[in-house]
C-alpha cells in the first residue's frame, strides 16, 4: 500500500512508496536496489547505463554538491575539492588514519574538541557522516526517481570488520540523507543473501565471501544456522586491491618505454590504459594500446605472472580466516564471489582452487552486496514470511540495581535470538520479595534510561541478606521480543514477564540518547562513583551499629566514644555529595574500628570455646 502525502512547496501530489531499498555504501563505487516484481535489482542511472555510482563527491565554485561520474572527471584536474573514499574516514579519529592520510588528495584533519576526523573542503569541514549522506541522497533521488515516488526506508551494508562506532557512523549519514536506516547488514551477509543463502532457515551452511575491490580486500567466513548469520573470522587488507593490479601492469610496460615522472598527464593515461588492459583479459587473451604513440600490449599469461604475488597475498588471508574460525577447508560448503577485481580470472582459479570447489560468481559481483541488501530489505517489510529477522539489539538491556545503578545483562549491537543472565542476592535479611525494573539504554544511571516494565519475584523465603541465590534470565527471540525470567535457586521461586516495548525507541530518540551518553561519560562516572561510596558507607554505618551494640562490654568507654564520633563524621558525609570526603571518612572509621573488630572476634571466639572440647 502506497500513501499519498502532498508536496507543499511543490504543490505536488507525491507518492511515497512503501519499499525499502537496500544500499551498498562501497569505498569506490556505490549502488542502490531494491526489490521488483520478486526479484533484486539494480538501479540505473539516468543515462540507463550504469548501476553503480563513483562514491566521489565535487564541491564546484559555487560550493555546490556532486556526486558520482561527474565528481569522479574532477579527480584528476581539481583533486582538493574532490572527496573520495570517505568510506575509509568513517567513524575515524585522526589518530586512526595518521598513517594513511597522505592516500588522500584533500585535507584531512582534525579539532581539538571534537575527536572524529573532518575534511577540509574550501574554508569549511564536513565529516565523513555529511559527506557519505550526500552519497546516499544521491542514491535516494535515483530510486525515487525510479519509483516515481518518496523513499525513506533503507538498509545499508557495511564490512563484517566496522565496529560500533563505523556503524552508527553510517546509520547517522543515513538519517542526514533522510533515511530512516532500519538495518546495518554486514556486506558479506548481503552477498550471501543476494544468492539466496541463509533464506531456508533448516540449513546450516558455512560460507566464504571473498570480496576483492578497488583498493580493499577482505574474506569473512559466515556460520548461517537457523537463518541466523554468524561471522566466525574476517581477514584483509585495507589497502590491497584491482588498484594493485593495475599499477604492477604500468611498471611492467615502464620497463620498455620512459615517461617523465612529473608528467602526470602521462602518468595518468598509462594508469587508465592499465586498468583497461586487465579488463579486457578478463574475457580476452590479449590486449594491444598505445600511448604517445608507442604501442603496448600484454598477454593474459604475463599478467597472471605480474599480478600473481598479489592474488597470492590474498589467498594468505583466506588460509588464516580458515585457520581463526577453527576449521577446515573441506568444512567450507560455498565460496561468494564479490568486488569488481572477482572479474579478473586468476583471482576466480587461485580461490576456486584453494578452496577446492567452483565458486558463486553467477551474480554481477560489483551488484552483489547491493542486490543482497535489497533482499534483506524485504525481508524486513515482511514480503518474505518464512525468513527469520537478523537482527543485533539496538541499545543496551539491563535491570536496576542498587542505588539506581544500570547493570547491563545483553549489551548494545549483540545479535539476536540471545540470552544472557547474571545471579544477584538480596540486600535486607529475611527479605522475601525482590522488585526487578528492566532498562534500556547507555547510560549508568537507570534514571537517564529508558524504563521497559518492571515486575516482582515473591515468596523468596526468609534467609539472611546474602543468601538468596537469585538469578535473572534475558531472552531475546528472534522477533526482538524480551522474556526476563527471576529465579531463586534455592527455593525454585520464579517469575517470568514478556516485554514488548523493546524497539519502542524511535530512530531520533535513540540517536540523542547515544548523543547524550556520550556527552555525559564523563559526570556518569561521577555520579557512579559517588553512588558506589553512599551505598559502601550505609553498609559500614549498618555494621559498626551492629558491631557497638553486640561488643558493649568489650569496648573501653574511650574507644566507644570515639567510633561513635566516626560514625557520626561519616553519617554526616553520606547526606553530602562529596565522594572524596566519604571514603576518607569511612577510611578513618574502618582504621580505627579494624584492630577492636579483631580483638572482639578473638574474645568471642574463646567465649564459644569455652567447655568444649576439642
Ligand atoms: P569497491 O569495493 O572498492 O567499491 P569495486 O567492487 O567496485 O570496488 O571494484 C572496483 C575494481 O574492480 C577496480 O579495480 C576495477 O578496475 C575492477 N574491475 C572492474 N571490472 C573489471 C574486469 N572486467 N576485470 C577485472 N577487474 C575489473
Ligand atoms: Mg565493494
Amino acid at each position: 500500500m502506497a500513501k499519498i502525502s502532498i508536496d507543499l512547496k511543490a504543490g505536488k501530489v507525491k507518492k511515497e512508496s512503501d519499499v525499502i531499498i537496500g544500499i551498498d555504501l562501497g569505498t569506490t563505487n556505490s549502488l542502490v536496489a531494491y526489490i521488483k516484481e520478486g526479484k533484486p535489482l539494480a538501479v540505473k542511472g539516468e543515462n540507463q547505463k550504469n548501476t553503480l555510482v563513483p562514491s566521489i563527491i565535487h564541491f564546484d565554485e559555487n560550493n555546490k554538491i556532486i556526486v558520482g561520474d561527474t565528481a569522479k572527471e574532477k579527480l584528476i584536474s581539481n583533486p582538493e575539492n574532490t572527496i573520495y573514499s570517505v568510506k575509509r574516514l568513517m567513524g575515524k579519529s585522526f589518530n586512526d588514519v595518521l598513517d594513511f592520510k597522505d592516500h588522500f588528495g584533500y585535507e584531512v584533519i582534525d579539532e581539538d574538541e571534537e575527536k572524529l576526523v573532518k575534511v577540509k573542503v574550501g574554508n569549511r569541514f564536513y565529516t565523513p557522516i555529511e559527506l557519505s549522506a550526500e552519497i546516499l541522497k544521491e542514491l535516494k533521488n535515483r530510486v525515487e526517481k525510479e519509483l516515481e515516488a518518496t523513499v525513506s526506508k533503507a538498509v545499508i551494508t557495511v564490512p563484517a570488520y566496522f565496529n560500533d562506532t563505523q556503524r552508527q557512523a553510517t546509520r547517522d549519514a543515513g538519517k542526514l540523507a533522510g533515511l530512516d536506516v532500519l538495518r546495518i547488514v554486514n556486506e558479506p551477509t548481503a552477498a550471501s543473501l543476494a544468492y539466496g543463502v541463509g533464506l531456508a532457515n533448516d540449513l546450516d551452511e558455512t560460507v566464504v565471501v571473498y570480496d576483492l575491490g578497488g583498493g580493499t580486500f577482505d574474506v569473512s567466513i559466515l556460520e548461517i544456522r537457523e537463518g541466523i548469520f554468524e561471522v566466525l573470522s574476517t581477514h584483509g587488507d585495507t589497502f590491497l586491491g584491482g588498484d594493485d593490479f593495475d599499477r604492477a601492469i604500468m611498471e611492467y610496460w615502464l620497463k620498455d618505454i620512459n615517461i617523465n615522472e612529473k608528467d602526470n598527464t602521462s602518468k595518468q593515461a598509462l594508469r587508465l590504459l592499465a586498468e583497461e588492459a586487465k579488463k579486457r583479459l578478463s574475457s580476452n587473451e590479449e590486449f594491444e594500446g598505445e600511448i604517445n604513440g608507442i604501442s603496448l600490449s600484454l598477454d593474459r599469461n604475463t599478467l597472471d605472472q605480474i599480478i600473481s604475488p598479489i592474488v597470492e597475498k590474498t589467498i594468505d588471508a583466506c588460509r588464516k580466516a580458515v585457520t581463526d574460525a577453527e576449521l577446515e577447508i573441506k568444512d567450507i560448503d560455498k565460496v561468494i564471489l564479490v568486488g569488481g577485481s572477482t572479474r579478473t580470472l586468476l583471482v576466480k582459479e587461485k580461490v576456486a582452487e584453494f578452496f577446492g570447489k567452483p565458486v558463486f560468481d553467477e551474480l554481477d559481483p560489483d551488484e552483489v552486496v547491493a542486490l543482497g541488501a535489497a533482499v534483506q530489505a524485504d525481508v524486513l517489510a515482511g514480503k518474505q514470511k518464512d525468513v527469520l529477522l537478523l537482527d543485533v539489539t539496538p541499545l543496551s538491556l539491563g535491570i536496576e540495581t542498587m542505588g539506581g545503578l544500570m547493570d547491563v545483562i545483553i549489551p548494545r549491537n549483540n545479535k539476536i535470538p540471545a540470552r544472557a543472565g547474571r545471579n544477584y542476592t538480596t540486600s535486607i535479611d529475611g527479605q522475601t520479595n525482590l522488585k526487578v525494573s528492566v532498562f534500556q539504554g547507555e547510560r549508568d544511571l537507570v534514571k537517564d534510561n529508558r524504563k521497559l516494565g518492571e515486575f516482582i519475584l515473591k515468596g523468596i523465603p526468609p534467609m539472611p541478606a546474602g543468601i538468596p541465590k537469585i538469578a535473572i534470565h534475558f531472552v531475546i527471540d528472534a522477533d526482538g521480543i524480551l522474556k526476563v525470567k527471576a529465579e531463586e535457586e534455592r527455593s525454585g521461586v520464579q517469575t517470568e514477564v514478556e516485554i514488548r516495548s523493546q524497539y519502542g525507541v524511535s530512530e531520533e530518540e535513540m540517536a540523542i540518547m547515544l548523543l547524550e551518553s556520550l556527552k555525559n561519560a564523563e559526570s556518569d562516572m561521577k555520579a557512579r562513583g559517588l553512588l558506589e561510596a553512599k551505598i559502601e558507607a550505609k553498609n559500614i554505618l549498618l555494621s559498626a551499629d551492629k558491631f557497638m551494640k553486640s561488643n558493649k562490654e568489650i569496648l573501653s568507654p574511650e574507644e566507644m566514644k570515639q567510633t561513635q564520633l566516626l560514625t557520626i563524621q561519616l553519617r554526616a558525609s553520606v547526606e553530602g555529595n562529596d565522594k572524596d570526603l566519604i571514603n576518607e571518612c569511612m577510611h578513618q572509621l574502618n582504621t580505627y574500628t579494624n584492630p577492636l573488630a579483631h580483638r572482639a572476634m578473638d574474645l568471642n571466639i574463646s567465649k564459644a570455646m569455652k567447655g568444649k572440647k576439642i
